[in-house]
């Protein structure tokens, strides 16, 4: 079997998640994709988050009915900030005979020399870069073949439709109470204003 796994704060999930998700799938024709909402981002420690259960919430109403797709808590259950390198080897020890694809945008790749244990992330899965408006995948992918000459061909790119959209920008909307219909999955705008996630917040 071919897992996907998709890290991510998804503070809120939206339609880029969910397309990138879909597409890495097809193209690496993974059986399933597993959501994993992340606890507290290393990079992110000190912003104002919103709690990881319901980030977590979020992506179950996104994600729960689709056959193909799973979401994992493992990452908030860890007191500890996690890295994805942590994260890779939880779920290698998890699945042993499967191969794993570590789906992330384009912005992620180009930013993995700087992240833990890059060489055992691409020993632990197969990275999936997906490509993200702005973020120029020829331009970082000549640094990464420097770095990680022996393990290039583990590294795969998919192309996907630009879709110009972060959570950054959906948080800075639903602040301002402008409309977000379409961006973000009708049931997770709903709990998003019955929980009044965004209300007030001057983060984004
Ligand atoms: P933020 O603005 O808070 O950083 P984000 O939109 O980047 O949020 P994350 O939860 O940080 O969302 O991203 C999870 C993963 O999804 C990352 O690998 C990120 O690169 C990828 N991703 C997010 N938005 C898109 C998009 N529009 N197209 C492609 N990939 C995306
Ligand atoms: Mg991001």
């Amino acid at each position: 079997m071919k897992i996907g796994l998709f890290g991510g704060t998804f503070d809120p999930l939206h339609i880029g998640h969910l397309v990138a998700a879909r597409l890495a799938k097809e193209a690496m024709q993974l059986d399933r994709v597993i959501f994993i909402p992340a606890g507290i981002p290393p990079h992110k420690i000190g912003q104002d988050i919103t709690p990881s259960e319901k980030r977590l919430q979020m992506v179950v109403l996104a994600v729960g009915y689709e056959p193909d797709f799973a979401v994992s808590d493992w990452e908030i259950l860890q007191e500890e900030p996690t890295y994805t390198v942590d994260t890779l080897e939880f779920f290698a020890s998890q699945f042993p005979d499967e191969e794993l694809y570590f789906i992330m945008g384009a912005d992620m790749l180009c930013d993995l020399p700087n992240w833990q244990g890059p060489q055992r992330i691409l020993e632990l899965a197969r990275i999936v870069g997906m490509k993200r408006p702005g973020f120029v995948l020829d331009e970082c992918h000549g640094k990464l073949l420097e770095l990680f000459a022996d393990a290039v061909d583990r590294i795969h790119y998919v192309e996907m439709p630009g879709l110009e959209i972060s959570s950054t920008w959906l948080r800075d909307r639903l602040q301002q109470k402008r409309s977000v219909d379409y961006l973000i999955p009708e049931r997770v705008i709903r709990f998003i204003e019955e929980n009044g996630l965004y209300d007030g917040r001057t983060d984004s």
